[in-house]
């Protein structure tokens, strides 16, 4: 990218973290955010990495969140734990509540994970590739601010509501997916309005309610789920899991807590941990895993498929030696926020 700014993963840790720490992160906070921005260039997913500096730092100016907080916990049931944030953001909490997690899924054989008050504004694939990396099978869900229509409706009621699912693989890294329940991510149509590029067809419709290719429009209007009306029904799943479930709130009462309009309101997530070995018979266990792999195998036996999260792992080791390009304009808003104005 001619018009880019190199950097190693090492810079672009150090820069997340030392901007996190002048803006008021405690270090704890700040590197837990430094790690999730910096695996997120690392798999070229630019709406997750330093691009979202920014929205961290406008969620500490809004005052709603604790750039200091110590997430608190609480076993709920033998395999439910609660993590509350205390408004914190959320990297810190996952960092510290996936041993815990882990270890209740494994004595139990399948654990909950009921995490409250933070801001989360990550992508959810680092916590459950956490999790399969240590042989665990995990789901994950997330709200947001009211952004998405209902199946049928006009104006936006349901957060973007990524869903994440991982399963662990012997001899190679984990099956991750990790999708929106919108037709695109927010940060994807932000990414397009700050390149002046339209955005597909079907992202979203205009303040009007009529379908609408330009991004400016689509953030003033409503994005729209993936697949109609069975992408609405679960981002309506992911709003009662993530929200009434847990004790946490719906996006549109997420939004409404947000009174600075800062844009990153706090919510929940809620994980659910399955340790596959619990879920056979002594003798077959170990046997889950080699069967999975019969199916990737007749997946990627047809021409033009992949598996998900094969891209990251392919992007990932070249980033890794090469390190990452982003955009000139990005940079220059990052340094501005190395000092407090
Ligand atoms: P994408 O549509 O880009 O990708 C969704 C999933 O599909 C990924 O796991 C991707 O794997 C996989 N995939 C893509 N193409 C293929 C293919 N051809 N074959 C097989 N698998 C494929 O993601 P979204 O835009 O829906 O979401 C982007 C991110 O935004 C997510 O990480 C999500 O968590 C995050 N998000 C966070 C929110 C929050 O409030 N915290 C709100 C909404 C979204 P791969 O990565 O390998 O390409």
């Amino acid at each position: 990218m001619s018009d880019g700014v190199s950097m190693t993963l090492e810079e672009v840790y150090a820069t997340a973290f030392e901007v996190l720490c002048v803006q008021g992160c405690s270090e704890p906070q700040a590197e837990a955010i430094a790690e999730t921005i910096t695996a997120a260039e690392r798999d070229r997913c630019a709406s997750h990495g330093l691009f979202r500096i920014p929205f961290y730092v406008r969620a500490i100016r809004g005052g709603i969140v604790r750039p200091r907080a110590v997430p608190t916990f609480t076993d709920l049931a033998p395999g439910v734990l609660k993590i509350d944030g205390g408004l914190g953001f959320a990297p810190l909490a996952l960092k510290l509540g996936a041993e815990p997690i882990a270890e209740r899924a494994r004595s139990q054989g399948i654990a909950a994970l009921a995490l409250t008050n933070v801001c989360h504004i990550a992508a959810l694939w680092p916590e459950v590739e956490r999790l399969a990396e240590w042989g665990l099978v995990a789901f994950a869900f997330t709200g947001a601010s009211s952004f998405v229509a209902p199946a049928g409706g006009t104006r936006p009621l349901y957060g973007t509501n990524p869903m994440a699912f991982g399963w662990p693989r012997a001899g190679h890294p984990p099956m991750v997916f990790d999708q929106a329940s919108s037709a695109s991510a927010r940060g994807e149509i932000q990414l397009h309005l700050r390149d002046g590029k339209p955005i597909p067809e079907g992202w979203a419709i205009g303040p009007d309610g009529t379908p609408t290719t330009d991004a400016a429009m689509a953030l003033e209007g409503a994005q729209l789920p993936f697949g109609g009306h069975k992408g609405a029904a679960i981002a309506l799943m992911v709003e009662l899991l993530a929200g009434a479930l847990i004790g946490s709130v719906f996006s549109f009462e997420a939004q409404a807590l947000d009174t600075n309009k800062s844009g990153v309101p706090p919510g929940g997530e809620f994980m659910i941990v399955i340790d596959p070995s619990r879920c056979i018979a002594d003798e077959d266990a170990g046997n889950q895993l080699q069967h999975a792999e019969a199916l990737f195998e007749r997946i990627l036996a047809q021409e033009g498929t992949r598996l998900p999260s094969q891209r990251r792992f392919a992007v990932r080791a070249e980033t890794l030696q090469n390190g990452i390009s982003i955009p000139a304009s990005l940079a220059g808003e990052i340094d501005a926020l190395r000092t407090v104005s």
